[in-house]
C-alpha cells in the first residue's frame, strides 16, 4: 500500500482544517483529490468554492492480496467532517465500487443528498439496503443535459460517456471561477452492445463555450491506440463457445453489464441454459434488467438448483470472483468446496476480467487448479477475452481535443499514468504550466489570474474489516486510533509441505488485545480452534494460503466477537516447512 497510515511528523497536516484556503471570495475554485490520485481506487474529489463544497464519488479500494487483515479501504474525510455544513451534495459519476463504494460507510456521518444517473443510484439503493441505510439517504436523480443547481455556486450537468457499465456520466460543473469537466471513468465505444451513445456534441459544445479545467481518468495513459471494444470482445469469445464440447464457467466483475449481455447472447447462439452462481450478479441481473440495461433471455436462465436438468454441453455458468477472492465462487469451484456445482475434466473456464495488480497471485493459483482438474483456461493475458473499460491514449487525445481546457488535471492512476497523461496533452501542444501533477490532500486552487497547490489537508485510509462475502455482521472501521486500540491476533501454522499436516500446535501471538499472562486459558482454546478449522478443511484448501488464511481469520473472528465483543486485527500466517 503507497500511502498507509501517514505517522505524525510526516510532513502530511494531522490536524483536519475547516478552511482550504485563505480565499474565501467566489471567483477561486478550489479542487482537492481525497483519494484515487497516485493510487487506483477509492476515486474521491472534493470541488470548494467560497463556502460551499460538492464531492464527486466516494470509491473504495480492494486491498491487495498482501494486505491480510482488511476487506475494503476507503478514504479518510476528517477534512470534510471538520466543517460538515460546507458540504452540499455527492455527485457520482458511475456505479462501480472505486467510485461509490465507500458510500454506504461515509454517508451515516456526511449526511448530504447523493446526485447519480439512474443505474448508479439502482446500485447505491442495493447497497444501502444491505446496510440498512436506505431510509436516511436521500438520492436524487440527474437526467442528462438537465443542469441542476447544488448551492449557490455549483451547476451541475451529465454528460453520457461509455464505461464497462453503462449510464456512466461525464460531469459539467459550472461554478463562478469557470466550467470544469470531471470525465470520471471512460473509453470511446463508438457501438456500445447496450445503453446510450458517448455524448461527443455536448463536450464539443463545453469546449466552445470554454472551460477552465478538465480533471481526467489516467488509468490506461500509457497504452497507445484506442481501446478495444466490447463487440471485439464477443468476436474472440465466439470460437471459444464454438470449440467447447462440455461445460463452460466464466467470470467477470460483477458490474461488467455490457460483458453479460454479451455472454448471454453467446449461451442463446450456441444453445446453453444460463446459471447464475453469486450474489452479485444476481443483483446486477436483476438492476441492469430492470432499467432495460440487460435484455436477458428469460427462458434460458435456470436456478442452480436446476444445473443437473441441462448436460454439461449446455451448461453456461456465470459465477462471481473475477480477481480469485478467497471466499469466492470462482475460488471455491477451484479448490472443489462449491456445494452444488464441480468443474470436471474438459469444462472451460473463461476468466473475462482484467487482473487487477496485487491479485495475479490468487488468480494464477486459481488457475493452476482449475488445470489441475482438467480443465481449459482462458484470462486476459492469455486470451482476448477483456476489453478495458478505460480510455487509451488515443481517446484522450479526442477528449482533451473536444474539450480544450486552460488546465488539466491528470487523475486516477498512479504517477507514472499520471506523468504518461500528461505526456499525451504536452504531444497537444499543451502548456507545461497548465498542467497539474496533484496528489491525494493537494488544494489545487484556480482562478482568472492563477493557478496553484496552496494547501495541504489530509487524507489517508482506513481500513475496513468485517464485510467479506457470504459474512455478515458489524463492521469495523479502522483509522489510526481504532489501529493501536483493538490490537492485533496473529495465528501462526507450520505446515509439512510434504504431507500438509500441522507440524506442530498452531502458535497465537497478540499485541494490544490482552494480557498474555492472564488469558492462558484464551490461547489454548484460540490455538484449539484454529487447529480444528484448519483440520476442517479439505486438502485442496488447506493448499492454498489465501484461501486457508480467509477460512481461520472467519473461523477466529466470529469466536472472538461472540465470546470477548472485541475486534482485533487477525492475521493468520501458514508457512510451508
Ligand atoms: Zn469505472
Amino acid at each position: 500500500m503507497a500511502t498507509t497510515i501517514a505517522p505524525p511528523g510526516s510532513g502530511v497536516e494531522t490536524k483536519p482544517l475547516t478552511l482550504f484556503s485563505l480565499d474565501t471570495s467566489t471567483d477561486a475554485l478550489r479542487i482537492v483529490p481525497l483519494g484515487g490520485v497516485e493510487e487506483f481506487g477509492m476515486n474521491m474529489t472534493c470541488y470548494e468554492v467560497g463556502e460551499e463544497r460538492i464531492v464527486v464519488d466516494c470509491g473504495a479500494m480492494f486491498p491487495d492480496a498482501d494486505m491480510l487483515g482488511v476487506d475494503l479501504v476507503i478514504p479518510d474525510v476528517s477534512c470534510l467532517l471538520a466543517a460538515p455544513e460546507r458540504l452540499k451534495a455527492i455527485v457520482l459519476t458511475h456505479a462501480h465500487d472505486d467510485h461509490i463504494g465507500a458510500l454506504p460507510y461515509l454517508l451515516p456521518d456526511l449526511q448530504v443528498p447523493v446526485y447519480g444517473t439512474p443505474l448508479t443510484l439502482a446500485f447505491l439503493r442495493s447497497k444501502l439496503e444491505e446496510f440498512d441505510l436506505l431510509d436516511r439517504v436521500e438520492m436524487i436523480q440527474l437526467e442528462y443535459d438537465a443542469p441542476v443547481r447544488i448551492g449557490r455556486h455549483f451547476e451541475i450537468q451529465a454528460i453520457h460517456v461509455t464505461h464497462s457499465v453503462p449510464d456512466a456520466a461525464s460531469l459539467a460543473i459550472r461554478t463562478p471561477a469557470g466550467i470544469v469537466v470531471h470525465t470520471g471513468d471512460y473509453k470511446i465505444d463508438y457501438a456500445p452492445v447496450t445503453g446510450g451513445l458517448f455524448d461527443f456534441s455536448s463536450l464539443a459544445k463545453l469546449g466552445d463555450e470554454g472551460v477552465l479545467a478538465l480533471v481526467a481518468d489516467s488509468t490506461n495513459a500509457e497504452i497507445p491506440g484506442s481501446t478495444h471494444t466490447e463487440r471485439w470482445v464477443r468476436r474472440h469469445l465466439e470460437p471459444i463457445f464454438a470449440t467447447s464440447n462440455r461445460a463452460i464457467f466464466c467470470t467477470t466483475f460483477s458490474t461488467s453489464v455490457h460483458r453479460l449481455q454479451v455472454l448471454m447472447d453467446l449461451a442463446v447462439e450456441f444453445d446453453r441454459m444460463i446459471f447464475v452462481a453469486g450474489r452479485s450478479f444476481e443483483r446486477t441481473l436483476g438492476i441492469a434488467s430492470e432499467l432495460g440495461y440487460l435484455r436477458p433471455p428469460r427462458d434460458r436462465i435456470r436456478p442452480l438448483r436446476d444445473i443437473e436438468l441441462a448436460p454439461p454441453a449446455k451448461r453456461l455458468i456465470l459465477a462471481t470472483g473475477s480477481q480469485g477472492e478467497p471466499l469466492s465462487v470462482m475460488s471455491r469451484l477451484a479448490v472443489g468446496e462449491h456445494r452444488q456445482l464441480e468443474v470436471q475434466e474438459g469444462d472451460t473456464i473463461i476468466l473475462s476480467a482484467r487482473v487487477i495488480p496485487g491479485h495475479l497471485r490468487p488468480i494464477s493459483r486459481m488457475t493452476n487448479h482449475f488445470y489441475k482438474r482438467g480443465a481449459r483456461v482462458f484470462d486476459s493475458l492469455t486470451s482476448k477475452v477483456h476489453a478495458s473499460g478505460h480510455a487509451c491514449s488515443e481517446e484522450m487525445k479526442t477528449m482533451i481535443s473536444m474539450v480544450r481546457p486552460r488546465y488539466l488535471i491528470p487523475v486516477h492512476g498512479e504517477l507514472r499514468q499520471l506523468m504518461a497523461h500528461r505526456d499525451i496533452a504536452l504531444g497537444l501542444g499543451f502548456d507545461p504550466a497548465s498542467i497539474f501533477i496533484i496528489t491525494d490532500g493537494d488544494v489545487l486552487e484556480l482562478n482568472d489570474r492563477r493557478a496553484g497547490v496552496v494547501n495541504k489537508v489530509m487524507t489517508g485510509h482506513v481500513l475496513v474489516d468485517g464485510k467479506t462475502i457470504g459474512e455478515t455482521g458489524e463492521v469495523v472501521l479502522r483509522d489510526r486510533q481504532h489501529l493501536s486500540e483493538d490490537g492485533i491476533l496473529m495465528a501462526i501454522l507450520n505446515v509439512d509441505r510434504q504431507t500438509g499436516a500441522l507440524i506442530n500446535e498452531p502458535e497465537i501471538v497478540t499485541r494490544g488485545f490482552v494480557y498474555v499472562d492472564e488469558s492462558e486459558e484464551l490461547i489454548n482454546e484460540l490455538r484449539h480452534l484454529v487447529r480444528e478449522s484448519f483440520e476442517s478443511c479439505p486438502k485442496e484448501v488447506r493448499e492454498d494460503p489465501d484461501v486457508l488464511n480467509a477460512e481461520i481469520r472467519r473461523a477466529l473472528r466470529k469466536f472472538i466477537r461472540r465470546n470477548y465483543d472485541r475486534y482485533p486485527v487477525i492475521l493468520p500466517v501458514v508457512q510451508e516447512l
